[in-house]
């Protein structure tokens, strides 16, 4: 297997930057999820990954091998797309045989090979069938074996699960992640589904307009995002935001609502001398209590059950805000309540910039 090193890596379309200096390692056997909104330019690293698009400047290297240069037939690498295209006219045998045909294996060796991919994505029984006859997630599972087949050192995926519903997908996924795990291969997993990265991830690459915005673990940029962006797009519902002006040491978000500066911000806070934040927080990390007290103030706006619990929806000023209840307690429309929001867990973003106070 091996590293995926980015370095510089510029990608142009006409006077368009879709990719707009990309610096990105990728580790050995790590399973990457390149995450972003529509038209962030995940597709176009991912193809400039697998030399379908040459980028307009900077280098890639497969571990020390400068790759930049090389199409994708020299980059062994396995490539799925969103719409699995597979072969009409050939059966599931044929369609996973075909990347060791065109190669001219042996015919044993494709047979095994076949039979031993098919076997690993429990295809096994379906290999007489015609992709018309398979459902969805049976297609898919074709392609990834179609890509798997010939055993390439990097996996590269470009939203393969966005075809299915949505039970299959979450059992697809699940079989995804331990199937790379298994077989230890480097892969690189476009999605702009959250949920999905921050499940199959062992690390994630935010991307924006074509600049990678933070990398980390799952836990890093949902916990720690870097940017409101980040915190916005990550997690379900996101983050929450809400503006303050640092005065006498507090946060003042209105006259009734003051929140002491959480103690890992108290240094960060004199040093940059900061005067206007956001507060962000996740529903999850706040509590709601009915009446006006210490945190901060609003009224609910909505509440939506959702089995076990249920969202909240409270204005703050002019920001809305989620936070989590449990089933049984009762709130009504208009209702004052209070956010009491875990101090530790909270995040501060300048307001200026939108990036996070460090
Ligand atoms: P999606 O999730 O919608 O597929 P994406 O993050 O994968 O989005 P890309 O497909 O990489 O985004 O596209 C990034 C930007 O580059 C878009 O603005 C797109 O219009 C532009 N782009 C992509 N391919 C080309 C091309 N061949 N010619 C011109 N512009 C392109």
């Amino acid at each position: 297997m091996v590293e995926i090193k980015l370095e510089n890596i510029v990608k142009k379309f006409g006077n368009f930057t879709a990719l707009n200096n990309i610096n990105l390692k990728i580790k050995d056997g790590e399973f990457m999820a390149l995450l972003g909104p529509s038209g962030s330019g995940k597709s176009t690293l991912l193809y400039t990954i697998a030399g379908i698009y040459k980028p307009t400047s900077g280098k890639i290297y497969f571990d020390e091998k400068d790759v930049t240069e090389l199409p994708p037939k020299d980059r062994n690498v396995g490539l799925v797309f969103q719409n699995w295209a597979l072969y009409p006219h050939m059966t599931v045998y044929k369609n996973i045989a075909f990347p060791l045909e065109l190669r001219k294996a042996p015919r044993e060796e494709i047979d095994k090979k076949v039979r031993e991919v098919a076997k690993m994505l429990h295809i096994d029984k379906l290999l007489n069938r015609y992709p018309w006859q398979l459902s969805g997630g049976q297609q898919q599972r074709v392609a990834i074996a179609r890509a798997l087949v010939k055993e390439p050192e990097v996996l590269l995926l470009d939203e393969p699960l966005s075809n299915l519903d949505a039970l299959l997908r979450l059992e697809v996924r699940a079989e995804l992640k331990r199937l790379q795990k298994e077989l230890g291969i480097t892969t690189v997993y476009v999605t702009h589904d959250q949920a999905e990265a921050l499940a199959m991830a062992d690390r994630i690459a935010v991307i924006r307009e074509g600049e990678i915005l933070q990398v980390g673990t799952p836990d890093e940029v949902y916990y720690k995002p870097k940017y409101k962006f980040v915190g916005g797009f990550l997690g379900n519902p996101p983050m929450n935001f809400v503006e303050a002006k640092v005065e006498d040491g507090k946060l003042v978000i209105t006259e009734k609502s003051k929140l002491p500066i959480p103690k890992q911000y108290v240094e960060i806070v004199k040093e940059t001398g900061i005067t206007e934040v956001i507060i962000g927080f996740r529903p999850h990390d706040a509590e709601i209590v009915k009446g006006e007290g210490e945190g901060i103030v609003g009224e609910v706006y909505s509440f939506e059950p959702l089995g076990r619990e249920q969202i909240v929806t409270v204005s703050v000023n002019d920001s809305i805000v989620k936070v989590f209840a449990p089933e049984g307690e009762h709130f009504s429309f208009g209702e004052k309540v209070t956010i009491k929001v875990k101090e530790e867990l909270l995040v501060l973003f300048d307001k200026k910039t939108e990036k996070a106070l460090e």
